[in-house]
């Protein structure tokens, strides 16, 4: 990259680096990180606001205009952003049909994405990333999702994925990872071993690696869906956002799109962004406020947030405490029945991980902690058909019945 549109900051210890090459972790924080602790020297990408402020108040009103984010994205050409429709998802008002009264309830259903999760955010920025940087191989670890979503943008982009994920993602995942013609390489351990020998890889064979927060371009990707928010709530943004979490990096990267929009004076106030984990995989959570790092092995049956050290803790941690946003846990048991209720009463099929996001907001609604008449969104971040098996046991499948009119009246209990 040849411009001085932006430069990278170090999240932990504020060393600036200009983007004349490709940058992953702060090179003097690498040396420091530790097996089983979360990187310290994840990259943040620092756009000169100023300059974007002297634009003017019509150009700066058009950054919030969908498509036009250009100036805060750190490529310089809309059309090296993949061809597939990404983002732009909708927001649909489901207070009526979850009969909550007490506050307004809208969900952004993330599942629209090409590869049907959240992820394809961070990938068209990646893959638009290494198209202008002349790179067509990309490597990635991930529990699936980010996976498939490499493996499809870079099929519409004719680039190359090599895609890393631990051997037992949900068959649909790595079904996709396949049929979109990526490398798959499962390997014999959890997403966090993936994650490590991906990055070992990508340094040894020469790839462009997505892995989540080490690559500061994915907090970019991630942080669009707050372009659109304030777009699509045009009078008053939400009070709170719920998200799921798993690395942290889609809710770094809403407070980093909030932020950039802080910066130039596009918003007033940051939203109370609410961190959602499961029981089992809470590490973030868990760790907070702790000064050491203590990793509990996951186990939760969200499989997009179940991850032992989250790859962006800091940098979450930080914007959390910064801007005081709040912090629920969810039992698996609560996530399924969010999904179910979510399908049965809105239409919305939402993996796991996304329906903990609704889990959350009833917790948070039990706990009392939200302001009364609030408006709440859900960031509901992947589709149900990615994990089938995850539901099928609540699920009772009927049994072919005869053709007859009194099979029928049985079935129906008549
Ligand atoms: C990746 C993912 C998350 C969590 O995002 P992080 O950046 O890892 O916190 C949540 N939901 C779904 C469906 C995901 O794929």
């Amino acid at each position: 990259m040849i411009s001085n549109k932006f430069y990278y900051r170090c999240t932990d210890c504020g060393s600036e680096y200009n983007n004349q090459e490709i940058r992953y972790l702060c090179s003097k924080c690498l040396t420091q990180n530790r097996a089983n602790q979360p990187p310290k020297g994840v990259l943040k990408v620092i756009y000169n606001y100023q300059e974007i402020r002297k634009t003017g108040s019509t150009a700066l009103n058009s950054i919030l205009k969908q498509t036009d984010y250009l100036s805060l994205l750190p490529i310089e050409h809309l059309s090296s952003l993949p061809p597939l429709r990404v983002g732009k998802t909708p927001v649909y008002n489901i207070s009526k049909n979850l009969k909550i009264k007490e506050s307004n309830l809208y969900i952004k259903d993330e599942s629209q994405n090409p590869t049907f999760s959240y992820k394809d955010r961070a990938s068209a920025v990646v893959s638009a990333f290494a198209k202008e940087n002349g790179i067509t191989t990309i490597a990635a670890a991930s529990t699936g999702n980010a996976g498939s979503s490499l493996a499809g943008i870079c099929a519409s982009q004719m680039q190359k994925a090599i895609v890393f994920v631990p051997a037992k993602a949900p068959l649909a995942k790595l079904t996709q990872i396949l049929m979109y013609g990526a490398q798959l390489i499962p390997v014999d351990g959890t997403y966090d071993d993936a994650f490590d020998l991906s990055i070992a890889a990508s340094n040894e064979f020469g790839w462009f690696n997505r892995n989540t927060a080490y690559n500061p371009i994915t907090i970019e990707g991630k942080k669009t869906a707050a372009f659109e928010i304030v777009d699509q709530f045009p009078d008053k943004l939400p009070d709170y956002i719920f998200v799921p979490v798993g690395d942290g990096v889609i809710i770094s990267g809403l407070y980093k799109g909030f932020e950039d929009l802080l910066e130039l004076g596009l918003i007033e106030k940051m939203p109370i962004l609410v961190a959602v984990q499961a029981q089992g995989s809470n590490n973030l959570i868990q760790n907070l406020n702790s000064d050491n790092f203590l990793a509990k092995t996951s186990k939760t049956i969200a499989d997009s947030i179940s991850v032992d050290i989250p790859r962006n803790f800091f940098m979450a941690s930080r914007f959390i405490k910064k801007y005081q946003g709040l912090v629920s846990e969810v039992s698996d048991d609560d996530i399924i029945q969010a999904s179910a209720l979510l399908s049965k009463h809105t239409g919305i099929f939402a993996e796991p991980a996304a329906a903990a996001a609704l889990a959350g907001f009833f917790a948070m609604k039990k706990q009392n902690v939200l302001k009364e008449f609030s408006n709440c969104l859900l960031l509901s971040t992947g589709s149900g058909l990615k994990d089938l098996s995850a539901v099928q046991g609540i699920l009772n499948f009927p049994h072919p019945i005869s053709l007859n009119l009194v099979e029928v009246k049985n079935i129906l209990n008549l």
